[in-house]
């Protein structure tokens, strides 16, 4: 890992405020061959204007910065709430290691580089003021994949020792990394309010459109690891795409996906085809105008892409039928 981090973040950014913040020495200490550049702001470097995502996805720079302004906020209409009433989102991270071709991130960030925001105690306490009166459901790998970046960054731990100690709050961790090490180490210990969520799709689709990210067989294994482990394991058949054979190509994936875990003890499971904000996909058009996921003829609901209604329904009650012959049907939730 230390290997791959050297390659990803050759430049590190690293606002002037925070040099001297544990974290910020932490992850400095695993980037010995780091170029590092001291920064006001980290928009100064983030929020450039014509940035080229695509060319910095092959060669992330990492910014390290502290968050002065929160970064808890309540979920998007796109997000799948899983019946849960206070449904919020964290951004302690902005961007992902892995590339995914139809990420919603590529259009809602001017930079394809990533950000880390070392001050998590601040994080917390601004969590902690929410949790008083409530109970609070937070994903906190929204806009990032904290699992794909923990040996650098050590927030999965952190988040699982935080909610451990908070019995209102109930976070939900997603990735698409193949890391299975974690769930076996006794320093992450299982809890029942920490959802681990697995995104799986096609082989097809994966080789395809999500680069870099393990391949399905490898998540399929992980996600089964971490529910032998005890943590709660939630499997994401979201968003799937639509492509040519894409009946075939779910069907092995239901297929391969309940030959090896349960579906009764699985935490939930949903469904969802894809979608994305029109602001979102109009910069994500302009980036990649060779994308067929990116250019696909959608149709624009109340200012959401999504596929038309026969191709969207087709798809979606394809796979509910599919997961219901292992899933109770109390664990399925479908994005409405
Ligand atoms: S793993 Fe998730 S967050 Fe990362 S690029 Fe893919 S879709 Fe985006």
């Amino acid at each position: 890992m230390k290997t791959e981090n050297n390659k990803m973040f050759s430049h590190v950014y690293v606002e002037r405020g925070i040099m001297e913040h544990p974290r910020t020495k932490r992850i400095l200490e695993k980037l010995p061959d780091a170029k590092i550049i001291q920064i006001d702001h980290y928009k100064d470097v983030f929020c450039r204007k014509k940035q080229s995502i695509t060319a910095q996805n092959r060669a992330k720079a990492l910014i390290l910065a502290e968050n002065k302004n929160g970064c808890i906020y309540e979920g998007a209409p796109v997000c799948q709430s899983f019946g849960n009433d206070n449904f919020y989102y964290c951004s302690c991270m902005m961007n992902c290691v892995f590339d995914c071709e139809y990420c919603y991130l590529k259009g809602m960030y001017p930079s394809g580089n990533l950000v880390v925001f070392v001050n998590l105690e601040d994080i917390f306490d601004e969590l902690l003021s929410l949790l008083s009166d409530r109970k609070i459901y937070l994903c906190v790998s929204y806009d990032a994949d904290l699992v794909a970046c923990e040996s650098l960054c050590g927030f999965v731990k952190d988040w699982i020792d935080f909610t451990a100690e908070h019995e209102n709050l109930t976070i939900e961790i997603r990735t698409k990394s193949g890391r299975c090490d974690l769930w076996r180490d006794s320093e992450y210990r299982a809890c029942d309010r920490v959802i681990i969520a697995y995104t799986i799709s096609p082989q097809k689709i994966a080789a395809e459109y999500e680069h870099h990210a393990a391949t399905p067989s490898e998540r399929i294994k992980v996600a089964k690891a971490a529910m032998e482990c005890g943590f709660p394991v939630r499997l994401c058949f979201d968003p799937m795409i639509y492509c040519p054979g894409w009946k075939d190509a779910y069907k092995s994936l239901v297929d391969d996906v309940f030959s090896q875990i349960d579906g009764t003890k699985l935490w939930d499971v949903s469904v969802g085809s894809f979608r994305i904000s029109q602001d979102y996909l109009k910069k994500m058009r302009k980036d990649m105008p060779q994308s067929a996921v990116v250019n696909f003829p959608y149709e624009n609901v109340n200012g959401y892409y999504q596929y038309p209604e026969n191709i969207r329904v087709e798809m979606e009650e394809f796979m509910l039928s599919g997961i219901s012959k292992y899933v109770p049907q109390e664990k399925i939730f479908r994005w409405k």
